[in-house]
């Protein structure tokens, strides 16, 4: 099944990230992790990549095979290109049309100072050609509402991304943002630059401040004063910050969802009790489609 056709619904998509457990978790946790989010019956659930090494590859191939097999969830599998040659992405685009996994999130991957990159794929764009040309597999791509870290100003990123999706990308999922204004005004330069693919809203709720922070300046994106406020309110009560976090995570889906927002990618951070509270306050707007 390609995840494009399921924004033909005339509902928002509901979806969610999970990363590949550590070597040394349980495959019990798993289960029960996977267990809870069925429940909550998401659209499908995208694996993250890891950058490199093959151990790396398994785990998210093993993941996603298992979200396919045991819970007849649609997995998007992500994969990244920077560090591998062409030959190295054959095999796993070979590996995931072997293993009937319809989806891949076609990725650059951040650079990596440790990790010189191999030089047959620079762009994401470049890896979506090759899949598109080699494989009949569906393809999705990252976007970013407040531009991508890299990028010098907001027009060339969009004109980039625009290349992306006439290399055959055919669905968006968005970095996390915190300001719904910010995504707006993506959503505007998409359409204006031709861009007419279904556009996923990236959430992630907050539960803990330092690993918030971490990912902010990862991927650049701004902490609007509430809710920095909020964070540097509740940061040494944990329960406090959890139920703060989740409110506005609920706060922002009920406006996208309003605004006819096409779908929204819950960053899961592998906390089914999170994805439960925030997907079970927001059921039924994804299932009310307009007339
Ligand atoms: P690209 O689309 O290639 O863009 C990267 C930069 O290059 C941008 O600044 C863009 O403007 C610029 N650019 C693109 N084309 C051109 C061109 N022709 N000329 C000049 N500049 C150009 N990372 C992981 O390692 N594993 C994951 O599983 C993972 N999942 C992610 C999921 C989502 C939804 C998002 C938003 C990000 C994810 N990332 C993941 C992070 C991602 O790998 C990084 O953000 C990375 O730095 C960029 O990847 P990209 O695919 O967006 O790259």
């Amino acid at each position: 099944m390609r995840i494009s056709g399921l924004f033909q619904q005339g509902r928002p998509v509901l979806s969610f990230e999970v990363f590949p457990p550590k070597r040394d978790s349980s495959i019990d946790t798993i289960y029960r992790m996977l267990d809870e989010l069925e429940g909550l019956h998401p659209d499908f659930i995208s694996v993250t990549y890891g950058a490199g090494g093959s151990q790396a590859d398994h785990a998210t191939f093993d993941l996603a095979n298992l979200i396919k097999t045991r819970y007849g969830i649609e997995p998007l599998m992500h994969l990244t290109c920077i560090n591998y040659s062409r030959e190295e992405v054959a095999e796993r685009v070979r590996m995931l049309e072997e293993s009937h996994i319809d989806n891949v999130m076609a990725l650059r991957g951040d650079l990596n100072p440790d990790l010189p990159p191999k030089h047959d794929f620079r762009y994401a764009s470049e890896l979506v050609r090759y899949i598109r040309e080699n494989s009949g597999l569906a393809i999705s791509g990252a976007c970013y509402p407040e531009g991508h870290v890299e990028c010098e100003d907001l027009v060339s990123d969009i004109l980039h991304l625009r290349q992306k999706v006439d290399a055959g990308c055919e669905h968006l999922v968005s970095q996390l943002f915190f300001d719904n204004n910010l995504f707006y005004a993506f959503l505007e330069r998409a359409r204006i630059a031709g861009i007419h693919v279904p556009i996923e809203a990236g959430i992630m709720p907050v539960t803990n401040k330092k690993q918030i922070e971490r990912m902010v300046t990862l991927c650049g994106a701004s902490l609007p004063t509430k809710f920095a406020k909020m964070m540097q309110r509740y940061e040494h009560f944990p329960e406090a910050l959890r139920d703060a976090g989740i409110a506005y995570a609920v706060n922002q889906i009920v406006d996208l969802a309003a605004q006819g927002v096409d779908g929204v990618h819950l960053y899961t951070m592998n906390n089914p009790l999170v994805a439960r509270r925030i997907s079970e306050s927001v059921q039924s707007l994804f299932a009310a489609a307009p007339a």
